[in-house]
């Protein structure tokens, strides 16, 4: 992945929260089931910029 501000190589990155970090889609009452996503990170090592990609993106 390019880095949007600089153009450098971004490098793969582990972002860690407690029991890792994960997207969740907005469900209209308690019943449905959330779809959920891991997400992946992108460290730009020249700028410092940081990019967040949902790896399922495709559930939303
Ligand atoms: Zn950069």
């Amino acid at each position: 992945m390019e880095c949007m501000k600089c153009g450098n190589e971004m490098t793969k990155a582990n972002f860690f929260t407690f029991g890792g970090m994960s997207l969740e889609t907005k469900t209209n009452s308690i019943f449905e089931t959330p779809e959920r996503s891991s997400v992946e990170v992108y460290v730009c090592n020249k700028c410092g910029y940081v990019e967040l990609k949902a790896t399922d993106f495709k559930k939303f």
